[in-house]
């Protein structure tokens, strides 16, 4: 009986670093970004937001005005006037994170942005880390 504890035991141990490593590379999703004539669709934008654990409706606020473009969002997708290419949708997706998603102390994604009277500010939930951040 206390031999399988200390099975358990270290097996839990093992997992510790394996749980950190893993979180601390959080994988950025990848535009599904096609262009339609003089529209660009970011065809899996809901699931962009989903996995950054914020509104859609921040998330598009930013990209609209960092592309200096016009847009809504239709369905799950984000629909933008004019031609950006996937390279230019992602660069903006990886900076929202930076900027919105990632912890600036431990790097984790495990934040919430809370909105404190006129500011922003991106709590941590796995370092308890505060830090303003700018509004879109
Ligand atoms: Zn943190």
């Amino acid at each position: 009986m206390e031999e399988e504890y200390e099975k358990l035991l270290d097996r839990a141990i093992e997992q510790i670093p394996k749980t950190v490593f893993e979180s601390s590379r959080f994988q950025i999703p990848e535009a599904d970004v096609s262009i339609v004539g003089n529209r660009t669709l970011l065809r899996n934008f809901k699931a962009i937001a989903a996995a950054f654990n914020r509104e859609p409706e921040h998330l598009m606020k930013y990209l609209l005005r960092e592309l200096g473009a016009a847009g809504d969002i239709q369905g799950t997708q984000a629909v933008f006037q004019g031609k950006f290419s996937p390279a230019t949708v992602q660069e903006r997706i990886q900076r929202y994170a930076e900027e919105f998603v990632l912890c600036k102390e431990c790097g984790k994604p495990d934040t919430r942005l809370e909105k404190r009277e006129r500011v922003y500010v991106l709590r941590c939930e796995a370092c308890g880390a505060r830090n303003p951040v700018r509004g879109v």
